[in-house]
This record gives structure tokens, C-alpha cells and sequence, in this order.
């Protein structure tokens, strides 16, 4: 476990420049508050409107980058229609597709996970393309939890570990969030502007170390570690920053 840092030794974010930023987006513990479970999370009303009228205004350089299969954002963010990444970037809307063909035992191995899971009386959470066990209910089941994971790994060779909040997932190997901004920042929106990434959990790190990386910025989401020069401390304050923005005289110019 790593000793959180002080929400305060980081300053927020500059504002967004409407006419120069491109924003990518992680869903969970970043534009909505982790849950109990994967299932119990909030998605306020106006949030898929608010990310619709800012990704106008951005000129459509708006995108969503997230573990969640594509078919569970697309469900919270009904009345959004830009462009989203799932599960890692494995699967995509609105640009082409990296997934070259299925991981070979996607089916068993998320039998097998599931039926550990049940075993161990934790929670199975099944993806399109992976799957992950949650301990959140049991935090002290974590090494269990991870030694399972990494011998399944072993097995499957087209998985990879991916430790998550609570949580550890497979997903299929050779997909990240950072070379997913990779194929979004090809597309015609996004081309020539400044990155901006926002996100809260391990799986973002790249991202946004990416995002600082190619003249833009990282926003960290809560405590804890992070080469994001920015941060704020909670998704509420993500989205207070993303009205703000819809709602500045910048956007008058
Ligand atoms: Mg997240």
C-alpha cells in the first residue's frame, strides 16, 4: 500500500483552452465516485449532457478512456456520442478498433475466475474482454487475490495483471489507456492539440504521464502518488472543473 500524499501538495488545474485542448476522460473514481460494487455507481443526471455540450465546444476533441467494457459506458453515458474507449483500450467507439481478434480462453478463463471468486466469497465482475475480482469487501484477501490472478496468467498467456482500486482485473495483453491516447490523438479532432488526461487510479498513470509527456497535462483524481502535475481531490470537483469550463467567458471570444 502506498502512503497517500496530501491532496493539498498539488495545485488544480489551469483552465481548459477551448480552442487548443483535447480532454480524455477516465470514468470510474474520476468523472463518478467509486461504489461498493462496479454496479452501485451514481452517474448524475446532467452528466452526459455536460460532456456532449463540452466536447462541442472542444470541436469534438472529447474522449472517455476507461477498464469498463464499452457497453457499460455507453449504458451511464447515454446522451454522450463521442468517442470511448473500454476495457483498456481493447474496444472503441467512434475510431477504429484496435482488438485484432479475441484472446485465445477468454470464456474459461472467466469461468475460472468467476468460480474462484465464488469460492471465495468475493465479488466477480465479468468484462467483454477479462474479468476481475474485487476484495473490497475483504481487503485483507488482497495477496489471495493477486497470487490467484498472476498463476491465471501464467496459464493465459494473452492476459496481463492489472491491479485496480479494490480490484484485481485481467485484461487482454498488449492494450493501455496511454496507446489508446496514442490512436484517439490520429483522429481528425484531436490532431495538434494539447493533451489533457484525467484520472484516479494506477491503470492512468501512463496516460497521464503521456499527456505531460507530449505538451499537455495529467489531472490526478484523489490521493495517493502521481506524475500528474495536477490534482483534485474528488470526481465532484472533476465535474464543478468540466461546468466550469462549459461556463467561462473564454468560450465567448
Ligand atoms: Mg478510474
Amino acid at each position: 500500500m502506498i502512503l497517500d500524499d496530501s491532496p493539498q501538495t498539488k495545485p488544480g488545474p489551469p483552465a481548459l483552452n477551448p480552442y487548443g485542448d483535447a480532454l480524455f476522460l477516465d470514468f470510474d473514481g474520476c468523472l463518478v465516485e467509486i461504489a461498493p460494487t462496479p454496479d452501485a455507481i451514481k452517474v448524475p443526471d446532467d452528466l452526459p449532457h455536460v460532456l456532449q455540450e463540452l466536447a462541442a465546444r472542444l470541436n469534438g476533441a472529447l474522449a472517455i478512456v476507461s477498464g469498463r467494457s464499452l457497453h457499460e459506458l455507453e449504458t451511464f453515458l447515454q446522451g454522450f456520442d463521442g468517442p470511448m474507449v473500454g476495457s483498456h483500450g481493447a474496444e472503441a467507439r467512434g475510431m477504429t478498433a484496435p482488438m485484432a481478434h479475441q484472446p485465445v480462453g477468454l470464456s474459461d478463463l472467466q469461468q475460472e475466475m468467476a468460480d474462484f471468486a465464488s469460492q471465495s466469497g468475493l465479488l466477480y465482475e465479468h468484462k467483454s474482454h477479462g474479468g476481475a475480482v474485487h476484495f473490497r469487501s475483504d481487503p485483507t484477501r488482497q495477496a489471495q487475490v493477486e497470487g490467484f490472478a498472476h498463476a491465471l496468467a501464467e496459464r493465459y498467456r494473452d492476459f496481463t495483471v492489472q491491479p485496480a482500486k479494490m480490484a484485481v482485473e485481467l485484461r487482454p495483453t498488449g492494450f493501455s489507456k496511454d496507446g489508446a491516447l496514442v490512436l484517439l490523438s490520429e483522429l481528425s479532432a484531436f490532431e495538434g492539440r494539447r493533451p489533457v488526461y484525467a484520472g484516479d487510479d494506477t491503470t492512468d498513470e501512463p496516460a497521464l504521464a503521456w499527456a505531460e509527456a507530449n505538451g499537455g497535462f495529467g489531472i490526478k483524481i484523489g490521493a495517493g502518488e502521481s506524475v500528474a502535475r495536477f490534482r483534485l481531490p474528488e470526481p465532484q470537483q472533476l465535474r464543478g472543473w468540466l461546468s466550469a469550463a462549459l461556463e467561462g467567458e473564454a468560450w465567448d471570444v
